[in-house]
């Protein structure tokens, strides 16, 4: 009997015709569009290295905000707030001046749990009420007696789980807040019905990393001016009340990240020019049909989500079974040029988890599935 080798998989080269024009497959920083950073780099005198308190940056603050508001289709006295640090920043403001006593959440995966973290440990807090839902599913949303702020993403980016943004049933005055990171720009919702819907922009919207941006509601801005006069103590960075009033101005409390601003207004941008959030997500789910219709056809892979309502059409996560190493068609893929298709650590699987944002081309999706159809040809012998 010949025993052979396994094949090393980074020394499994693809042929060049098959691979993706663009091999960025990440989740988050995720592949944003060269000519946005063109487009920042002709910009590299008179934008960048100026000051954000005068009008050259403040326009650029300006269109963003009314492209945000555009791209979402804000209902009337909704407003468009901003401020420094990400999602995870924003979590910390949101325990200070959206939350007023008690917090529900559902609690899906990292992202969804990290916000749990945040309310359970605030000592001006009563202890949040959580509803967790196994990996891979959603627990419903329900009313809960004296919650005020319901909590949930829209798209649980390390599962692969989408949710469909709404109220409970008998909510009584609670606000909704949204986490749309990897959403934002990339799956149709209602803004009606949240209240605050806040993201980082280096995910569904492919720029960078270091801001946030909320669509809030007048019920939600009701809510923070009445907890700052509240008298609760705050720290200034995460004073919802000064983003809010900065906001209004153009500005940001602190210096932001120009290069951030000015590559998500270029994003926002991009799509409202080609029709708006029903054109961005009508790609990202051309991805999504490509992906999952592989997977299914596959009889080594498969999606993870099991129920099609809730698999998401952004991020999309692929189990394949123990004939195969996922860690190793990573390894290969990166090889060629393909990165950050590995699946969440945490969720401890044999998976790939593969961003399919708006900036992605669905047809760069049929290729990583013909290079991964490759790969495993040659890691299974
Ligand atoms: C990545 C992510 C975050 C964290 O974003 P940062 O900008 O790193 O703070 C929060 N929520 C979701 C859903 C995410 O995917």
């Amino acid at each position: 009997m010949s025993t052979q080798a396994p094949t090393r998989p980074d020394t499994i080269a693809i042929p060049a015709a098959m691979l993706p024009s663009d091999g960025r497959f990440g989740s988050g920083p995720s592949k944003f569009r060269p000519s946005a950073a063109q487009a920042l780099a002709d910009r590299a005198v008179d934008f960048l290295g100026t000051s954000h308190r005068k009008p050259v940056v403040r326009r650029v603050v300006a269109r963003l905000k009314a492209g945000i508001a555009d791209l979402l289709g804000a209902p009337d006295g909704y407003e468009v707030v901003m401020g420094n640090g990400g999602a995870t920043a924003f979590w910390d403001a949101a325990s200070f001046g959206l939350i007023e006593q008690r917090s529900h959440h559902l609690s899906l995966g990292e992202f969804s749990s990290k916000f749990v973290a945040v309310t359970a440990s605030a000592p001006h807090l009563e202890d949040p009420s959580v509803r967790v839902g196994d990996f891979g599913t959603c627990p419903p949303l329900e009313a809960v007696d004296g919650a005020d702020a319901y909590c949930y993403p829209h798209n649980e980016t390390s599962t692969g789980v989408m949710l469909e943004v709404g109220r409970p049933d008998g909510d009584d005055g609670a606000l909704v807040l949204v986490d749309a990171t990897s959403a934002a720009g990339g799956l149709r919702f209602d803004a009606s019905r949240c209240d605050a819907y806040y993201f980082a922009p280096q995910k569904a919207l492919s720029s960078d990393g270091g801001l946030w941006i909320a669509l809030m509601s007048p019920a939600a801005v009701e809510r923070i001016e009445r907890l700052s006069a509240s008298g609760r103590w705050t720290p200034a960075f995460l004073d919802l009340k000064l983003a809010l009033d900065n906001s209004r101005k153009d500005q940001t409390y602190n210096t932001p990240a120009l290069a951030t601003v000015f590559l998500t207004a270029q994003q926002v941008d991009w799509i409202n020019g080609n029709g708006g959030l029903d054109w961005a997500a009508g790609r990202s789910d051309r991805s999504a049909d490509i992906l999952y219709g592989w997977a299914e056809a596959s009889d080594i892979a498969s999606p993870f989500v099991t129920d099609t309502a809730i698999r998401s059409r952004v991020v999309g996560t692929i189990d394949f079974d123990d004939r195969v190493s996922a860690d190793d068609i990573s390894a290969a893929l990166r090889a060629n040029g393909i990165v950050d298709t590995d699946g969440y650590r945490k969720l401890g699987r044999n998976q790939l988890r593969i961003g399919m944002f708006p900036a992605v081309e669905p047809s760069d999706v049929e290729a990583l599935t013909s290079c991964i159809d490759h790969i495993i040809e040659r890691l299974i012998t």
